[in-house]
């Protein structure tokens, strides 16, 4: 799908405002950074390239690809951001697209407990806490493209 595309991910994928996040681009997935504002650095975001709603829709090479890429993706949010586990959500309400959020989860922040996280993503919409910030997060998309770029 293209730029024009009412499909918000599609849109991304084709070079609206958030492409400049994109971290890397293979086969069938397409793994970026949160855009700005970030709720956290090292929030990132696994999409299908194809416009699908979700895992019950996946082709055949969809679901066997999912769980490597996952893994990968993950592991680089916990070495990137140096958090200890990686939560994944994908509510598929904003673009019904496939796009898994991976979280890190930093024990010593009570802020990214469990559906906290959820009134944290919320509060930094609504820019009643601060936003990640630009300079860190550039920074971590740097070294992301940096680490991915064997895969
Ligand atoms: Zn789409």
């Amino acid at each position: 799908m293209a730029e024009s595309s009412p499909c918000g991910v599609c849109r991304i994928h084709a070079g609206a405002p958030g492409a400049e996040m994109e971290i890397h681009r293979a086969g069938l997935w397409l793994l970026r950074h949160h855009p700005l504002p970030a709720p956290l650095p090292g929030w990132l975001v696994l999409d299908s390239l194809r416009h699908v709603g979700g895992p019950a829709d996946f082709d055949a090479a969809e679901c066997a690809g999912l769980g490597p890429m996952l893994q990968r993706c993950s592991a680089l949010v916990r070495d990137l951001s140096g958090c200890e586990r990686v939560y994944a959500i994908a509510f598929g309400e904003g673009a019904r697209h496939f796009h898994l959020h991976l979280i890190p989860r930093h024990g010593a922040d009570a802020a990214t407990e469990s559906w906290r996280v959820a009134d944290l993503y919320r509060q930094v919409a609504a820019g009643e806490r601060p936003a990640a910030e630009p300079e860190a997060v550039a920074a971590l998309v740097a070294r992301a493209r940096e680490r991915t770029a064997g895969w």
